[in-house]
């Protein structure tokens, strides 16, 4: 058994969700290489080497990768197939765009969000929302996995992998880089961060949601949001966590004015501590959450301010 991790970097730096699928990747039990395909990169490949348990970092490093474009990423995986028995990447955006094309070009079945490695074919994924787990087998001679990045922790300890050039692929210009739109924010990533203040209809309005981003600041945070709160324009949508947002799990997630929908649990029920502060004593988030605060939001959220400024 050998498995070829997708690095996902900015050219600069490691994203932490390739320590997560490289973690999976070693539970499968044999050898554990890391592509590296990028411009410039080479940063992000020594960051690849010192990931325990890695032997080999395969650096890809050309123009065409630049931008992460799919389509050619995904025809250098599948001419790199041929030494692997599975391909994994993080569950993440740049990871779902990529995976399934390899999975069709194998003409393989992809086995998608793996929580756990049962065994080198078998493995458990939420399905229904989360509500439940499947544990599924899969028969194809190569594996195209996901991996759920809050499911594994990075293996503590560090490696020193050998980097070795490989050849960039031929762009079939399928595809083409026409500009990049970032937020700029000085807090933390959401699916990285250590604590979440995210804030939901219950706030109201997009100048209240103030309230929720003071909090966060202060406890050096990220500002999430249920998809109720996204809808009504208090905060963008890449704050939006859940089933059709982002997989969190950090160590505090602080609910604000969010009632608690299966929806939303989906993308939070597996952070360490939940803390809840709605005004309806019945709403299902008081169900997942280890301290609840049944109070109006625009007295309990100043009045923590207040405490944590003291
Ligand atoms: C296919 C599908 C995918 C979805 N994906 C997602 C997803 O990814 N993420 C997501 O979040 N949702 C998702 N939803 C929507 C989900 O079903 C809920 O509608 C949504 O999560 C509700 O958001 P909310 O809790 O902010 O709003 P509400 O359900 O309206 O809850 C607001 C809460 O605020 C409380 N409140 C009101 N005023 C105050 C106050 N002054 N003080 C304290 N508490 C107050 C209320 O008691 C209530 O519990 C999805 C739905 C579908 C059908």
């Amino acid at each position: 058994m050998r498995a070829l991790v997708i690095a996902e970097h900015d050219n600069r730096h490691l994203k932490p969700a390739t320590l997560a699928a490289a973690e999976a990747a070693r539970q499968l039990g044999g050898g554990v290489d890391i592509l590296v395909a990028g411009a410039r990169c080479a940063a992000v490949a020594e960051a690849a080497a010192a990931i325990p348990g890695v032997e080999t970092v395969l650096l890809a490093d050309d123009a065409v990768f630049e931008q992460a474009l799919a389509e050619p990423l995904a025809d250098l995986i599948a001419g790199l197939a041929g030494g692997y028995d599975a391909l994994l990447a993080a569950a993440t955006a740049a990871g779902k765009n990529v995976m399934p094309r390899v999975a069709a070009l194998l003409d393989v079945q992809q086995v998608s969000d793996i929580v756990a490695v049962v065994s080198p074919d078998t493995f458990v994924r939420p399905i229904y929302a989360g509500n439940a787990l499947a544990t599924v087998r899969s028969a194809d001679a190569k594996k195209v996995i996901t991996v759920r990045t809050t499911a594994f922790e990075a293996a503590a300890g560090s490696g020193a992998a050998a980097v070795k050039p490989v050849a960039a692929v031929a762009d079939a210009g399928l595809s083409q880089f026409l500009e990049r739109r970032v937020t700029e924010s000085v807090r933390p990533e959401l699916t990285s961060a250590r604590v979440i203040v995210a804030g939901g209809r219950g706030i109201g309005s997009d100048g209240a949601f103030a309230l929720v981003s003071q909090l966060a600041d202060i406890l050096g945070g990220a500002v999430g949001a249920s998809r109720a709160a996204v809808d009504a324009g208090f905060i963008p949508n890449d704050a939006q966590v859940g089933q059709t947002g982002k997989i969190v799990a950090p160590d505090l997630y602080i609910a604000v004015g969010i009632s608690g929908a299966i929806q939303h649990l989906a993308g939070m029920k597996d952070s360490k501590v939940i803390v809840a502060i709605n005004k309806d004593g019945e709403a299902p988030i008081f169900q997942v959450a280890d301290y609840g605060l049944v109070a109006d939001v625009f007295e309990a959220v100043p009045a923590l301010i207040d405490c944590l400024n003291r």
